[in-house]
């Protein structure tokens, strides 16, 4: 495959070439003709790759080893990300949330989340959803514009960055949980994830997308000849309690999305995981535990529950903790590995898309 300079998205203002949008072949390649043709010695470009990819540098300015002439040059010619931080959020638990102003003013959020062994980062692959999920802060939001590769790998290079200085370790794995549906979004987030293993060296297994079940983006993740991790949003084992939560099952309903996730299985021989929220009253009774056991049957998986984070102007509230015993209860008699997810980050609102909306409906946001 030739190296090209990728299509959508990849041009920064004033049209500079977006170089975290660049596959590591192709990044190579358009800095290697722009510094032939300037005549530089060949070892600048092994310098500069080292200086993006080794050192996550954000501005040409960084790159002190090079000549100042040079760095104007590159300036004029690439970006390396417009983000700028327009809100910053430390929670007690140590959670950092981002709110990440993109170069025409539309903000995404990102989620630094340290546990005792590595540093988690959740990072958003549109601005808004256009999905709808009943219980997600972002759904309520709406739909604004997809992402681009650049600005999708932008947020792992700031975070990374944050992380380095606020936990004194890298980015140890990246999940693709925050605003939007990554499989919604699928060209630059693929491209994205080519970028993130092959060029910034994370661990294919270290990176897991998360969908709310959308079938082709399951299979083409199937098909990536790394070992990407998945994930699944369930939320409901019953179809006609899903289709209320989330529209998507209207499109993918259950029987197919299973299926799916069958065949994903038999491909990578690889766990996949479930996140349940927990809705007091809603999707927490005992025979909706037994009802997922089934639909679970055959499948090597593990769930997490999470105990539900309301979101402004829903009415919702998390499941009871003997609920959520009772739940845990029945998936382990039937043989399902379960944890209940310890809610992180919730006096900063870190529940996807929830510090935006919160700032929204405040008149804070944009
Ligand atoms: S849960 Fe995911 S897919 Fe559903 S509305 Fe929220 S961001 Fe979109």
């Amino acid at each position: 495959m030739s190296p090209a300079i990728g299509p959508a998205g990849s041009q920064g203002p004033a049209n500079r070439i977006a170089l975290l949008g660049q596959e590591p072949d192709g990044l190579r390649a358009v800095l290697g003709a722009d510094l032939e043709s300037w005549g530089e010695p060949g070892y600048r470009l092994a310098q500069l790759v080292r200086w993006i990819e080794e050192h996550r540098a954000r501005s040409f300015d960084e790159m002190t080893d090079l000549p100042a002439g040079l760095r104007s040059r590159l300036t004029d010619r690439f970006s390396l990300g417009e983000a700028r931080a327009a809100f910053e959020a430390r929670s007690e638990d140590g959670t950092i949330k981002h709110l990440w102003r993109l170069s025409d003013g539309i903000q995404v959020e990102s989620v630094l989340i340290p546990t005792a062994h590595r540093v988690t980062l959740c990072l958003s692959s549109q601005a808004g959803c256009a999905l709808g999920c009943r219980f997600c802060a972002t759904g309520e939001l709406g739909f604004t514009r997809q992402l681009s590769a650049a600005e999708i790998v932008e947020q792992f290079r700031n975070a990374d960055r944050i992380s380095s200085e606020a936990f004194e370790r890298p980015i140890g794995n990246v999940v693709y949980m925050g605003m939007g549906e990554p499989f919604a979004n699928a060209g630059p987030v693929f491209e994205s994830l080519t970028i993130l293993h092959r060029g910034f060296g994370v661990g294919a297994r270290r990176i897991t997308v998360s969908t709310v079940g959308l079938v082709p983006g399951i299979r083409m993740l199937g098909e990536r000849p790394e070992p990407f991790r998945l994930a699944v949003s369930l939320h409901a084992a019953d179809s006609a309690l899903r289709a209320e939560l989330m529209p998507v099952e209207r499109k993918y309903p259950l029987d197919e999305l299973m299926e799916a996730v069958r065949d994903y299985q038999a491909r990578k021989s690889r766990r996949v995981s479930f996140e349940y929220a927990m809705i007091a009253g809603l999707n927490d009774s005992v025979a909706l535990a037994r009802a997922l056991v089934q639909r679970l049957e055959g499948i090597a998986s593990y769930v997490n529950l999470i105990p539900y984070n309301p979101i402004p102007g829903r009415d919702w509230g998390p499941s009871p903790p003997d609920r959520i015993d009772a739940f845990v209860s029945v998936l382990e008699a039937g043989g399902v590995p379960t944890a209940v997810r310890t809610p992180r980050g919730r006096d900063i609102a870190a529940a996807c898309g929830q510090l935006r909306l919160e700032r929204a409906l405040s008149g804070q946001a944009d």
